[in-house]
């Protein structure tokens, strides 16, 4: 119950498991391009839209997104609510890039107005946010910033590593221009994957820029080799991680069948992984916890970032791991030591006993660190939700 790697399912771990398949094998080609079919349905987004999946982690994607779209001397508004934002705007600047960043207290977000202040104050040529952050489990309204980024006329990115597949993302609908993430985080497949799909305009700012990014992370030498798996041909420009990719093929496709509460495919995930983080919330507040995120609109359905009640510390995540729950502990510099964070997101939401299964190894372990803590009380509220 981290925030990634997540539990995969069953069906996933069955793909993966296999000796390693060539990148050439009519079936490994077979999945390869319904992974990239089945992307721009998860993504939300257009036919004109081109999915990246490229061996790698979260960090790569960002990279690949940040030299891709930009070079020296141009310049990126940073959205910063946290960890993985100074990450983003840290990338920005080692590739030159002028920055703005707008920022807010741990647990916030900056104000739309803020960001305007920002635009106007100093033209740019991208907007960049961390959909979910995982370090305060704060979500941005990445609708909004769509919308600002539209009305500019800049590029808007999305690390959305923490959200998508998982939180309400409409690619094409809201106008992104990049929406990226990680293969162990919401879409539930191991680590090693990068995943991205861009937007026309994304295409050509790469085609516009004046020097190449480095190789091995240009869209250009990549795009080929995407264009023929979905074409159904094999290609060949840098191994890719077959296993992985396999894995991501029955990932998607379970996602995108999956049925819930009257809907089916992306947005029953996402209804789903809604009630799942109501149901837990529930318990938090049952249990008189308070959640990092400053307001409950803010507080992201993949994780919660959950205070320690006074007189509890970290010492107590080791008590949640003896009952069979792994949870994390906190992440934003400085505040470390002052919260925990649960993870629920992916195949966990699909099974409410494992979702109350952690509630009880949360509660009993504040019990046992003599927090006044209602175990069963907790565990019901979580269940009605269920
Ligand atoms: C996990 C995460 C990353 C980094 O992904 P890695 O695969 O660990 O490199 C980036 N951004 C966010 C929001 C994340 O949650």
């Amino acid at each position: 119950m981290i925030p990634g790697p997540i539990e995969v399912s069953p069906t996933v771990l069955e793909a993966f498991e296999t000796p390693p398949p060539s990148h050439l094998a009519a079936d490994f080609i077979e999945n390869f391009g319904s992974s990239i079919e089945m992307m721009r349905q998860v993504w939300c987004a257009g036919p004109d839209s081109q999915p990246f999946v490229i061996a790698g982690s979260g960090t790569i994607a960002m990279e690949m997104a940040v030299c891709n779209l930009l070079e020296p001397g141009q310049r990126a508004l940073v959205v910063n609510t946290g960890y993985f934002s100074d990450r983003m705007a840290e990338m920005l600047r080692r590739r030159g890039v002028q920055l703005t960043e707008v920022g807010a207290r741990p647990g916030q977000v900056p104000s739309v107005d803020g960001l305007k202040q920002a635009l106007e104050a100093r033209p740019v040529d991208a907007i960049f946010a961390t959909h979910v952050d995982t370090s305060t489990g704060v979500r941005i309204d990445a609708e909004t910033i769509c919308e600002l980024a539209r009305q500019y006329d800049v590029l808007s990115v999305f690390d959305g590593v923490c959200a998508t597949a998982a939180e309400a993302f409409q690619m094409s609908e809201w106008g992104a221009d990049v929406y990226l993430t990680a293969s162990q985080k919401a879409v539930g497949v191991p680590p090693g994957l990068a995943l991205m799909v861009a937007s026309p305009r994304a295409m050509e700012a790469r085609a516009a820029l004046s020097e190449p990014p480095p190789m091995s992370l240009d869209w250009r030498e990549w795009l080929p080799i995407m264009n023929a798996y979905e074409e159904r041909r094999g290609s060949y420009f840098s191994t890719p991680a077959t296993n992985l990719v396999n894995a991501l093929e029955a990932s998607l496709a379970e996602i995108l069948a999956y049925e819930y509460r009257g809907e089916r495919g992306i947005s029953a995930r996402i209804n789903a992984h809604q009630v799942a983080a109501d149901a837990m919330r529930a318990a938090w507040t049952t249990l008189g916890l308070e959640l990092f995120p400053a307001t409950d609109d803010l507080a992201a359905n993949t994780l919660s970032a959950i205070m320690y009640p006074e007189g509890v510390d970290a010492s107590m995540l080791a008590d949640i791991k003896k009952r069979g729950v792994i949870v994390a502990g906190g992440l934003y510099p400085g505040r470390k030591q002052d919260y925990f964070r649960v993870g629920h997101m992916g195949h966990v939401i699909t099974l409410p006993e494992e979702l109350l299964k952690t509630v009880r190894a949360v509660a009993e372990a504040l019990a046992d660190h003599g927090h006044d803590a209602d175990v069963e009380a907790a565990v019901e509220a979580a269940a009605k939700h269920l």
